[in-house]
């Protein structure tokens, strides 16, 4: 067993921006929404959602005996954004792949708190498992998932990476989850511009503009591509217009800050943009998650 409120206290000190710790169980709440949700193709061309079932709805397949979710939060909310006129890269993807980052950051917590590491009793995912994420953020107490589908917490926003440590280890302590304060807002589904958001919490992929510049490997359907505007790398905009995101700060963490050669970046110059560019400007950066010729097909749909 360990203490809640140890692991609290050492995930402030770590630098989280937020820790909650949640049960496990079947996340059976889920579990209607979530097979609706893949039956209707809202996936779009992330097969492998259709994968790991159990574990996704039980990460008791992920570490034998799982007890504990211990969920964490890290603020990637950029101080200075690229100008308006320049290419839009989603704000999480400024700075240094957040994997590396969050992986070794659980590591310091967990390793401080037991003594043990990434083996045994306990591992540790950020966006690299078959976990709900935003569902065990919301059962531990860190906020709730707003209409635009993000963990929101109050007083902070949702511009925030999502980590767990699942164990076999319980706590002393479980925390409760938050209601639902989206109340009668539905700014992010109006301004969304593609109308990917067809319900509170519905997101449609196969129009959402963040996952067609980033996951999808095809080409942007022509109706989903004439709303591009000067989107490069993803879509912030259900983002930025909720209310909520008034509490953003920047992020603390220094590699989280913009490479300068993203400053430069300039729409006229993206014509002829080569893999050696490429490389060098988005050498540590997620923005590789699109890959090269992913890039490059979003450049060509860049309006002028
Ligand atoms: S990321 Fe952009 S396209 Fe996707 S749902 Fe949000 S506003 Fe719509
Ligand atoms: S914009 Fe409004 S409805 Fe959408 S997530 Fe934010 S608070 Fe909820």
């Amino acid at each position: 067993m360990f203490s809640a409120a140890e692991i609290k206290e050492k995930a402030k000190k770590t630098g989280f921006d937020a820790c909650g710790i949640a049960q496990v169980a079947t996340a059976d709440s889920e579990a209607l929404f979530f097979d609706r949700w893949l039956k209707e193709g809202n996936h779009a061309g992330m097969a492998y959602m259709e994968n790991h079932r159990e574990i996704r709805l039980n990460p008791a397949g992920l570490v034998e005996g799982a007890k504990t979710v211990i969920s964490v939060a890290l603020n990637y909310y950029p101080e200075q954004k690229l100008p308006p006129e320049a290419p839009h890269i989603a704000y999480y993807a400024y700075g240094k792949d957040y994997h590396f980052v969050i992986k070794e950051m659980l590591n310091e917590l967990w390793s401080a708190v037991t003594g043990q590491t990434d083996t045994g009793t306990a591992r540790f995912f950020t966006d690299s498992a078959p976990i709900l994420e935003r569902y065990w953020a919301w059962k531990a107490g860190l906020g709730w998932i707003g209409k635009n589908t993000n963990l929101i917490i109050p007083g902070k926003g949702s511009f925030f990476f999502l980590g767990e440590i699942v164990t076999s280890l319980e706590a002393d302590h479980y925390d409760m989850p938050q209601k639902d304060r989206c109340g009668s807002c539905s700014r992010c589904l109006e301004a969304c511009p593609t109308e990917a958001l067809e319900g509170p919490r519905h997101l449609n992929a196969r129009k959402c503009l963040s996952y067609l510049t980033i996951e999808n490997r095809g080409e942007i359907p022509a109706e989903q591509a004439a709303c591009l505007g000067n989107r490069l790398y993803g879509c912030d905009t259900c983002q930025e217009v909720c209310p909520w995101n008034r509490f953003a700060r920047p992020t603390r963490i220094e590699a989280f800050r913009p490479a300068p050669a993203l400053f430069s970046l300039r729409k006229e110059d993206l014509k002829g943009f080569s893999r050696e560019e490429y490389n060098r400007i988005f050498a540590k950066s997620a923005v590789k998650r699109a890959k090269y010729e992913g890039l490059i097909r979003n450049i060509h749909n860049l309006k002028d």
